[in-house]
């Protein structure tokens, strides 16, 4: 019973281990399995000091490092300090974003961690404007720039780069600097009118002198900065009455819409003619050679025939070749007259307008004041008065500056004796002959002779001598013109 009992134990016994290892056995693979998949192997990088760090452009970076360690997770104790190798591409004297980086192997891990660092520029661009206290725009203008200027504590002269955008009352402008920092300033625009309309005399000026007798025309101009043309609120106060010698001041008013008022005057003499009778002596049998468009090279010659007759000219001069002005202070010395032709002879310039006709005309004068010393009140229109090549430029310009010329108390001559060297010949016995033929129709018709040659040509020239002695030889006389000489003039054509 006992025995059979203790076998019965044992049998029990062996059961239960078995049923305790089994739960023991699959713990433990299961702790194993746990260990394998749980357990990780890792570099770990830190970094002394902040992830990302912002130094101000201009100071110092000092990179404060970094450790690395090796371990597994699931083995605590397993713990290895490793070496680091570190880049990094900071320029602290250039703002920007760089950064350090770290690297860290063991085995077969590699590990890398990264520490910003930016070099910040803190400070903006300046913009300065420069600006007139006192200025303004006239209302209706548009803002004319008065200037601006930028700069940048890193990038230095920016006014290059600066943005500039104008609006109806303002002017913005901006301008970035290299690191990104924008700066705007703004100008009011001031719009005010404080000016008066300013009074012209377009064809005329200040002080200006008319034969009695003659007619004077009253021209002036206003023109405002932000009204326009004025001209007709202009007020004159003041006349000029031609009949009577004297010196008569007018006063010119004009108030502009704002409010600010001009006024000008001007003084105009009223004079008696210079003696008009005509030169002393002349007569149908009286010559006037007149020489246009010098002087030039062959000048000087001419005069050294002029002088071996003691025949005196008139020269109608130009500018066309001012190496030769010298020439007009011999003609003087010699006798001759000097007289206006025009400074450029260009006809598409000087006939686009009265304002270029007198100013090209005031041009030549100023060049035989100073070379004669003396301005001449004698001229010959380029073309003649009758020319009609004026119709392409400004149609009734010749019968406007006719009108002008004496009202200035200027006296134009034209030619009633042409020698054809302007184009209708260049052989020099044409030339004598026309003049000869000429000469003796004006006898004919009881009236001096102007004749019209070119001292820029010299095959006309070269007929001077012979025309001369012809001449002399037939009881003419030379003179040259004057004030009070005959003047033929052509019917203006336009
Ligand atoms: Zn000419």
């Amino acid at each position: 019973m006992v025995c059979g009992m203790a076998k019965k134990r044992k049998k029990k016994r062996g059961i239960g281990t078995l049923l305790f290892m089994i739960p023991m056995i699959l713990f433990l693979i299961l702790l194993a399995v746990g260990f394998l998949f749980l357990n990780r192997r890792e570099i770990v990088i830190e970094l002394n000091g902040e992830d990302t760090v912002n130094i101000d452009y201009g100071g110092t970076y000092q990179e404060e490092g970094a450790s690395a360690y090796y371990h597994e997770t699931m083995i605590p104790f397993l713990h290895k300090n490793l070496e680091l190798e570190s880049t990094d591409n900071v320029n602290s004297s250039v703002p920007g974003h760089y950064t350090v980086t770290y690297t860290a192997s063991f085995k077969d891990i590699r590990t890398t961690k990264v520490r910003k660092v930016n070099i910040v520029d803190p400070i903006y661009p300046e913009i300065k404007l420069v600006s007139d206290p006192d200025g303004y725009t006239p209302y209706g203008h548009k803002y004319e720039e008065e200037g601006y200027s930028a700069s940048d504590n890193y990038d230095g002269d920016l006014t290059d780069k600066v943005v500039r955008t104008a609006y109806k009352d303002c002017v913005m402008y901006s301008v970035t600097d290299t690191y990104g920092n924008k700066t705007t300033v703004s100008r009011m625009i001031v719009y005010d009118d404080r000016r008066g309309p300013e009074i012209s005399f377009p064809q005329g000026s200040a002080e200006e002198e008319v034969f009695v007798g003659g007619s004077w025309y009253n021209d002036y101009y206003a023109e405002d900065d932000v009204d326009g043309d004025v001209t007709e609120a202009v007020k004159v106060d003041g006349s000029v009455d031609t009949s009577e010698p004297g010196d008569y001041q007018l006063t010119y008013t004009v108030t502009d819409a704002h409010g600010n008022t001009s006024e000008t005057t001007r003084l105009v003499h009223v004079k008696v003619r210079p003696n008009n009778d005509g030169a002393a002596g002349e007569d149908s049998k009286t010559i006037y050679l007149t020489f246009d468009d010098g002087p030039y090279a062959y000048t000087e010659e001419l005069l050294g025939i002029l002088a071996k007759y003691n025949v005196k000219a008139t020269f109608f001069t130009t500018s066309a070749y001012p190496a030769y002005a010298y020439c007009m202070a011999l003609e003087a010395q010699q006798g001759h007259t000097v007289a206006v032709h025009s400074a450029t002879h260009n006809y598409a310039s000087i006939y686009a307008s009265e304002d270029n006709y007198w100013a090209d005309f005031n041009r030549q004068n100023e060049v035989i004041a100073a070379q004669t010393g003396s301005y001449s009140n004698i001229f010959r229109f380029p073309g003649g008065s009758s020319n009609t090549v004026s119709m392409n430029y400004n149609s009734g310009i010749m019968s406007r500056l006719s009108q002008q010329a004496s009202a200035k108390g200027y006296i134009y001559f034209d030619w009633n004796v042409s020698s054809g060297d302007a184009g209708g010949t260049t052989d020099t016995e044409q030339v004598y002959q026309n003049v000869i033929a000429g000469i003796q129709a004006c006898s004919r018709a009881g009236v001096p002779s102007v004749v019209l040659q070119h001292d820029v040509k010299a095959y006309s020239v070269n007929a001077v001598e012979r025309i001369i002695t012809w001449g002399l030889e037939n009881g003419y006389h030379f003179a040259a013109l004057q004030p009070g000489s005959y003047a033929p003039h052509q019917a203006i054509a336009n």
